[in-house]
Formats: C-alpha cells, sequence, structure tokens
C-alpha cells in the first residue's frame, strides 16, 4: 500500500497569508471553573529504594490492588525492568486474552500550520504572517480525505497550529463538509485547540465542545498533554494552557458524551514525579466520568510518546532523544497505574518500529495507526517516517501477537492470519 510521506506545508493556492503576528488580542477564560488540582503536593521528588518490597508491590498490583503515586514513583525509580514488563504484560493479556494487538488506518490532517503559542518543543509552527504559514483549503482537505478513504481509513484526526483568524465556525463548517460526504469518525481537536477555539470565538468551553459535536466531532484525542504539571507547562508551553485546563476540557467532553484519549510527551525536563502526578491527573479524570457517567466513558486509551528535539527551541538545551529503555519502562508503569484505562497505545513513530514493536510485550495491545499523514512530531526528526497497513500486520505478527485492524472505538473490523502466499483478512465487523 502506497503510503504518504509526512507533507511540506501547501501549494500556493493552498497558502493562505496571515495579519501580523499577534495582532488578535485573545480573551481570556474565567478561571473560576477550574476545580481540578493536578498537584500531589505529598509526593516527593524521589523516593528511598527501601521503600517498597518490587516483588510485593507488583504482585499486590497485579492481582488487581491500585498502585499508589508513592508506589509508582518508585517503580520509576527502581524496580527491575523485567520484573516491570513481565507485570504489565501479565495485566494487557488479562485484558485481552486472544492475544490481540490492534491498529487503526487513520489520517492526521494538519489543516493550518499558523499558531501563536510558540511551544518549545514544536518544529511544526509557523507564525501567522509568516510567508510559509498555510491553511488548507476545502477542495485540499476533501483531496485528502479522499485519499484516505481509498486507503481504508475509517477516522480522520483534524490537528493543527493555534490560529487567530479562526473561530467556531470555521470547524463547524469543516466538520459539517466532511460529515455530510464521508461515513467515518472524526476524532479531532485537542484539548488546547479547543481551549484556542474558545477563547477566540468567546464560549465557554462547555459551549465550544457542544457546538463542536453538533457540528459532528465525535471524540477528542488528547495532545497537548505534554507534561500535565504546571511546573512542566511552564517551562516548554508557557503560552498554552494549564495542565489543569486541559484536564477540565477532558472533563467536560466526558460530561457531554464525548470519548477522548490521553498522551504524555516524555523526556526532555520532566521527572519521574511529574509523570506520576500526570499519570494519576488522567486516573482521577477517569475515576470522575466513570463515577459520574458509569463504564465505557472518558479516555479510551493513553498514548505516551518520547520528545523529538530537532529543529526545535528546547532541542538547544536538550538535545537528546530519551532511551527506548525508559520509554518502554514509563509505558509498562502506565498500564500499572492506568487501572481505568482500556488501551495503551505504544509508539513507533518516535521510538521505531523495534521498540515500537517491543512496547507489545511491555503493556501496549495498540499500535495506533499506520498514518497516511503526519506533520506535527515529524518535523523535530522522528526516528520512522512511514508504516504501511502490511508492516504494520507483519510487524504485530513477529511480536507473536493477532494482527487486528479496528475502528476509533477499538471494534477489531478484521484479524490477519498468514497464509502460503502472505497474510490472509479475516472479517470480523463490516
Ligand atoms: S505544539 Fe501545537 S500549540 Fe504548540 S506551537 Fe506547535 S502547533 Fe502550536
Amino acid at each position: 500500500m502506497a503510503i504518504a510521506t509526512p507533507q511540506a506545508p501547501s501549494s500556493a493556492r493552498d497558502a493562505t497569508r496571515r495579519s501580523v503576528a499577534g495582532s488578535v488580542r485573545a480573551p481570556q477564560l474565567s478561571a473560576s471553573r477550574l476545580t481540578t488540582d493536578v498537584r500531589l503536593p505529598e509526593l516527593p521528588e524521589h523516593i528511598d529504594a527501601r521503600a517498597y518490597d518490587g516483588a510485593s508491590l507488583l504482585r499486590e498490583t497485579v492481582a488487581g490492588a491500585r498502585l499508589t503515586p508513592h508506589g509508582a514513583l518508585w517503580l520509576l525509580e527502581h524496580a527491575d525492568t523485567e520484573a516491570i514488563r513481565e507485570a504489565a504484560d501479565t495485566i494487557r493479556a488479562g485484558r485481552y486474552p486472544d492475544s490481540r494487538a490492534t491498529f487503526i488506518i487513520d489520517r492526521n490532517i494538519n489543516y493550518t500550520n499558523a499558531c501563536v503559542i510558540k511551544c518549545t518543543f514544536c518544529a511544526f509552527y509557523r507564525l501567522p504572517g509568516s510567508p510559509d504559514a498555510y491553511l488548507r483549503s476545502m477542495d485540499n482537505i476533501i483531496e485528502r480525505v479522499d485519499e484516505a478513504i481509498a486507503q481504508g481509513a475509517t477516522q480522520i484526526m483534524f490537528q493543527g497550529g493555534h490560529d487567530p483568524d479562526l473561530r467556531i465556525e470555521y470547524y463547524e463548517n469543516l466538520f459539517r463538509t466532511i460529515k455530510s460526504r464521508y461515513d467515518l469518525t472524526l476524532h479531532s481537536l485537542s484539548p488546547s485547540e479547543v481551549h484556542h477555539i474558545a477563547r477566540y470565538s468567546r464560549l465557554s468551553i462547555s459551549e465550544t465542545l457542544a457546538r463542536l459535536k453538533i457540528a459532528g466531532l465525535d471524540s477528542l484525542p488528547g495532545g497537548g498533554a505534554e507534561i500535565l504539571t504546571e511546573r512542566v507547562k511552564r517551562e516548554i508551553s508557557p503560552l498554552k494552557n494549564s495542565a489543569a485546563m486541559w484536564i477540565e476540557i477532558m472533563d467536560e467532553a466526558h460530561r457531554q458524551g464525548l470519548r477522548t484519549t490521553g498522551t504524555m510527551m516524555l523526556g526532555h525536563v520532566d521527572t519521574f514525579r511529574d509523570r506520576v502526578e500526570h499519570l494519576i491527573a488522567l486516573r482521577d479524570s477517569q475515576d470522575r466520568a466513570h463515577a459520574a457517567l458509569g463504564p465505557g466513558t472518558g479516555y479510551r486509551a493513553f498514548i505516551p510518546w518520547t520528545y523529538q528535539p530537532d529543529n526545535t527551541v528546547l532541542g538547544r538545551s536538550v538535545p537528546g532523544r530519551t532511551s527506548s529503555e525508559d520509554y518502554l519502562r514509563t509505558l509498562a508503569v502506565s498500564r500499572l497505574v492506568l487501572d481505568n484505562v482500556d488501551h495503551v497505545q505504544g509508539s513507533w513513530l518516535t521510538v521505531g518500529k523495534a521498540t515500537g514493536q517491543d512496547s507489545l510485550r511491555y503493556g501496549a495491545d495498540d499500535l495506533g495507526s499506520i498514518m497516511l499523514e503526519e506533520n506535527v512530531v515529524s518535523a523535530a526528526g522522528v526516528v520512522e517516517k512511514c508504516m504501511t497497513n502490511d508492516a504494520m500486520i507483519s510487524l504485530i505478527h513477529d511480536a507473536g501477537r493477532l494482527p487486528a485492524r479496528r475502528d476509533t472505538t477499538y471494534r477489531v473490523l478484521e484479524t490477519f492470519s498468514k497464509g502460503d502466499s502472505g497474510f490472509v483478512a479475516n472479517r470480523v465487523h463490516a
């Protein structure tokens, strides 16, 4: 299957020139609705190696005891890697005894790269008014959706910069147009984009989500979380919404019946304590969703990936990538902490196919998308640039798992078994 490589922004017809950067003054959302405190003041920066017996801690966790923040920090700092891996894999196998590992075909359409947020880890954005800032035309977007459908995509992600010229009507028109032409899922707009739309459209978060949902938004990806502590946010993305606001937007999305995913970008200025606070904030948010709305609500999946430093401001002070072992340990601990989130997704884009394949032994039950298009993370120099359908199926099969293509809801559409002349698709759902 042909895969589109990450694409440079735009033909001339696709580029829309912008007004002077920063010329639009952003209204502030009231902070009075922010009730979520993501800090864990009692959690130390480090924890004594003698504080826990690792074997007991992991045995109890696998048996169903909820991992405390202190226990999670201890595991990240001190536990034997193989022991964490085995515990996470046992939990994964208990949830999915058919040994499936799923993936999805989708396309991430970055409708604009114009952005005023200036995250220091981002190599994708251009300031509004820059010669290479673009806003894709509707015709161009429809072409991209057509290409995605032709390759079997069931989901489209719209994710882009925080463009001060766009208001909610732009997104409503976009979603309505796509939904009127195609039967596919719109898994689109990170909480920080929702925050931006609300600010510039002078709407509450609640009104913004409600209107987007009516226009066709099906679910929200968890982009823009990075690390959900205010210290890290201040350091790497000071103009972005706070960690508390990210959680608040997800809580509101859940209240409105929208499913979401949680993410983490790790391996930059974050400490193990930051990662634990992030995981606990997600777990608490999911608890609130389940308490108020019942099972089958809230976050569908957790997706960690690693920071990519190339071409970024942050790359000057943090030039290196974290190790595969650090990524896999964090992934495994995520599976152990997030006992109320169904799926954990391994990344192949940022850590490479081999480590992506390894993630299936560290608690991951999904390898995400074959990504017909990805521009944001790729701009910062990813390890892998593309993955074909066949390569994904082989990768999963060679890991000893059952390759299964899914939709956004994680419903399995088809599984793949190896025949004499390649893989054979076995249809499960149309
Ligand atoms: S990560 Fe998103 S919000 Fe931050 S600068 Fe890049 S495009 Fe803008």
